[in-house]
This record gives C-alpha cells, sequence and structure tokens, in this order.
C-alpha cells in the first residue's frame, strides 16, 4: 500500500500519486513527498537496534536504516528479501562513519566553545561527498518505476556519485541499466570530480556555461524523452534520503537535544530543503518541539540566495513569493552572464560545489519556507575566507575538505564575528566532501606549510630543521 503522495509545498496543496515523476503541480509550485501517517516513535528503539554490525546492508546503510521514515511505497521494512528487493544501495556504505565529529581547532577558529560544536563530514561517502546519501533513494524510485536511464547537471559531487550508484546498481542488481548521463560545465568541474564520472563509466557531456545552463538543458531533454529520469535534487525522491543525516545526528544526540544552530553551504539548495523537511517530520511526531536555526552559507562569487533574502527581501510568505523580484534578479545575471560572453572578465568561485547562480526553483521556494519556517539567517564568504577555513578543518587530522565545505567554517566564524551565533550554542556544522582538487591545494598549500628542499645527508637535514626552528 502506498503511504504517501506527492504534494505541493503548501498548505492543503495539490495532491499527485507519489509515482508520477514530476517535481511541481501544474500549477507550478514544487512538490514534495507528503506521508499519510507521522512518524512512529517505536522506530527510535527499532533503529538503534541496528548498526554497523548488523546483517544486511540496509541495516547498516545510515540511510536504509531509518527507512520507516522514507517508505514512501510502504514495504515491509521488516522483511530482509523485500529490502533487498526494493532498496538500492551501494553496499550499505552511504553516510556510514560521517559523524558527527569535534574538531577542535574548527571550532577554535570559529570563536566557538569546541564542547558544543559538531560536524557532519562526509567525505567518507563512497563518492566523496553527501551526495550518495540522496541518490540511492531516487535510485530506490526508479527501481520502482523500471527507470533505463539517468540524467544530471553537475558541478561534479551529483554526477560522480550518479555514476557510482548507477555503476553499483548495473554491477549488481539492474544490469540492463544504461550508463547514466551527466551534463557539466566545461572548466568548472574539479579534475577528481570529472575523474569519478568518468571511472565509473558515466557518459560525460561538458558545456559551454555554468551550472544553471547545463541544469536547463538536462531540464529539456528530461521534458523531451520520457525514458531519462531526472537525477538533480529538483527530484523530491532525493530530498527523502538526505533527510537521513539529521534523523542520525539527532540519534546520536539521544533524539531530543534539538541544536540551536545547522549551518551549511548552500549551492542548489537541496541540503536546505531536506534538512528542514527532516526535523519538520521530527516535529510532527512530536520527537522534538522545536526547530534549528538555519544558517546558510554562500560563496561570494554565487551569492544567490544572500541577495534575494537579505538584500531584495524575497520571503516565502506563505507560497505567496515574489516571483518578479526573483526574476529581477536572473535577469541581471543573465545579462552579466551575456557581457561575459562577449568578453569581460567575470571571477568565479573557487568553491565550484557551489558556484551556482539559477538553482533549482523547486529547490529555493523550500529553502525559502525553511528559512521562513527556521528562523534561518544567510551570509556569504569569499574564496580566500574559504581557503583560509580549509586550513584550519584540514589540521585536524580527519583529511581534506572540498573547499566549499570549508565555507560553512568560514561562516561561522563570520556569523559569530557578527553575534549572530553565540559562542556557547549548540552548533552542527556540515563538511560536505572531500577535497577532490589536490592540483590547486598543493598550489595553495605551498605558501602555508611547503615541502622543503634538501641534500641527501643528515647534516643538510639538520641545517634545513635549525633554519625552520629559528624562523619561527
Ligand atoms: C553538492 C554540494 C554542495 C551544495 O549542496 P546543495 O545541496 O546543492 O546546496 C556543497 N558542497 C559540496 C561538496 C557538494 O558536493
Amino acid at each position: 500500500m502506498e503511504n504517501a503522495v506527492l504534494q505541493e509545498i503548501i498548505p492543503n496543496g495539490l495532491v499527485y500519486n507519489i509515482d508520477e515523476r514530476r517535481t511541481k503541480s501544474d500549477l507550478g509550485m514544487p512538490v514534495e513527498v507528503r506521508y499519510k501517517a507521522p512518524w512512529d516513535t517505536a522506530w527510535q528503539a527499532l533503529w538503534s537496534s541496528r548498526g554497523d554490525r548488523a546483517e544486511t546492508i540496509y541495516d547498516r546503510s545510515r540511510v536504509w536504516r531509518y527507512r520507516e521514515s522514507l517508505n514512501w511505497h510502504g514495504i515491509d521494512t521488516y522483511n530482509p528479501a523485500e529490502s533487498a528487493r526494493h532498496l538500492v544501495s551501494l553496499d550499505g556504505k552511504e553516510n556510514r562513519d560521517v559523524g558527527p565529529f569535534q574538531l577542535f581547532k574548527a571550532a577554535e577558529y570559529a570563536g566557538l566553545d569546541n564542547k558544543n560544536t559538531w560536524f557532519l563530514m562526509f567525505g567518507s561517502n563512497p563518492s566523496g561527498s553527501f551526495k550518495d546519501g540522496g541518490m540511492v533513494s531516487l535510485f530506490t524510485q526508479g527501481k520502482h518505476l523500471h527507470v533505463l536511464q539517468y540524467i544530471c547537471a553537475s558541478t561534479g559531487n551529483t554526477s560522480q556519485s550518479l555514476a557510482q550508484v548507477a555503476a553499483n546498481e548495473m554491477a549488481t542488481s539492474t544490469p540492463y541499466l544504461k550508463r547514466p548521463i551527466v551534463v557539466v560545465p566545461s572548466g568548472r568541474i574539479t579534475p577528481g570530480k570529472l575523474l569519478g564520472a568518468i571511472a565509473n563509466r558515466a557518459i560525460v557531456m561538458q558545456i559551454d556555461g555554468d551550472f544553471s545552463k547545463a541544469l536547463q538543458l538536462v531540464r529539456s531533454a528530461v521534458d523531451a524523452d520520457e525514458s531519462l529520469q531526472l537525477a538533480n535534487s529538483a527530484t523530491p525522491y532525493r530530498i527523502e534520503g538526505q533527510k537521513a543525516e539529521m534523523i542520525l545526528l539527532m540519534e546520536h544526540f539521544g533524539w531530543h537535544k534539538v541544536p540551536d544552530w545547522i549551518v551549511t553551504p548552500g549551492g542548489n539548495y537541496g541540503s536546505t530543503a531536506a534538512i528542514h523537511k527532516a526535523f519538520r517530520e521530527m516535529r510532527e511526531a512530536g520527537w522534538i518541539d522545536r526547530l534549528p536555526r538555519l544558517a546558510v552559507i554562500n560563496a561570494a562569487e554565487a551569492n544567490t540566495l544572500d541577495v534575494l533574502h537579505n538584500e531584495r527581501k524575497v520571503r516565502w510568505n506563505n507560497g505567496n513569493v515574489d516571483r518578479k523580484k526573483i526574476d529581477e534578479f536572473y535577469g541581471e545575471l543573465e545579462e552579466r552572464f551575456r557581457r561575459e560572453q562577449q568578453g569581460e572578465r567575470v571571477r568565479h568561485t573557487d568553491m565550484t560545489a557551489i558556484d551556482i547562480h539559477v538553482p533549482a526553483d523547486e529547490n529555493l521556494y523550500k529553502t525559502l519556507r525553511a528559512m521562513e519556517e527556521m528562523n534561518g539567517v544567510v551570509t556569504s564568504v569569499t574564496d580566500e575566507e574559504a581557503w583560509e577555513a580549509k586550513y584550519v578543518i584540514d589540521s585536524n587530522g580527519l583529511g581534506e575538505v572540498d573547499l566549499a565545505s570549508a565555507s560553512t567554517v568560514a561562516g561561522m566564524k563570520k556569523l559569530v564575528g557578527q553575534g549572530i551565533i553565540e559562542p556557547t550554542q549548540f552548533v552542527v556544522g556540515r563538511i560536505t566532501g572531500r577535497d577532490k582538487d589536490p592540483e590547486k591545494s598543493f598550489e595553495r598549500y605551498a605558501k602555508v606549510n611547503p615541502p622543503i628542499k634538501v641534500a641527501n645527508n643528515l647534516n643538510a637535514l639538520q641545517q634545513a630543521l635549525q633554519a625552520l626552528y629559528t624562523l619561527r
């Protein structure tokens, strides 16, 4: 029995069958998965009884461990064979080992109390970013609908995650699947991410233009060909899997201790939509009595939400979004894009994962709603601020992070400095992915901690050490 419908994100919104592959209603309002019953409190104990030593990959997965919360088809989640038939997983590895962790140096750098500051770190995911959590839930719906081929636009990590989940499915349970298609902006994607997509045999198309242009192209391809399934986070099925991030967080803190803040980078705003949906459903179930506040961090050179929220005062306003203001801003961006094509130099952020100017409408609207219900703030950080924060995060011994991830810590520092986040508050930051641009990072670290060339003898080594210490 179907457990859910697709419904417009406004109160009493239009309702559609869960299997309609739509992202919006006929009136253009985004839809989301709405469950017929609130979460059952008995799930808390059930979920905690599953874990790393469990027998099935579905119990070990840090998405499917919580499968009752995203069981839109009402499968028998207690039945391992039925789970195996329906659920798609990267062998149970999605969201394993993502924390929460404490990064004392990062907390101190941001001006926060390190006892109350926690980080989810998604670099340990198979594809190196949080994208796997939502990709496995999309593929679960795709398997149900017998989808043959997926397509996405990407700044890099979505394409790698899509390629890996597709590759894993083709190798295990869905051999008839066709290679996925990924459309990426030429030159604005890191080599490591491109490599991930290519190595997993995705069909990679590079276009002239940015992510927004790639997404437009992908959406028209999907509209023109029924057999293609959109794999971007505009599709509600990806948001469902991504809710697990906040569930595992709340599980860690005993289900009731709600953070004061969730701090996250904002790119195409699937994350912000999922964070909000997870806490909203926990509140509807009576598990928590308030939502955390949301802090979204933009790159200074791709700061759409910052401009729309802070400068143009665009608000959710119960679904009566002032579309004119949004379109006006997008018009200005289009103008700038045209000037750039005619040769004007425009600076682009090094934080390629959030180098997004026109996000999917669906996620923008969901995020405007999240900003309202979570008393949200948005700010922007420069590349220099992000690099500095990255040096600090990387020096905690838990691995090197994607520059866009570092915006979380740079943003925390900024918001603490402005008195918006208080130093003793309970703050959780999302470190969204691992570093996949070692060449650029090497270039940067050459100024921070360069390797020292020495002659191959003890004397030279000791002299070099001496010089290093006297310099300090
Ligand atoms: C995708 C991605 C983001 C942006 O997340 P959204 O959900 O699109 O806002 C940020 N950082 C990294 C590393 C990513 O891969």
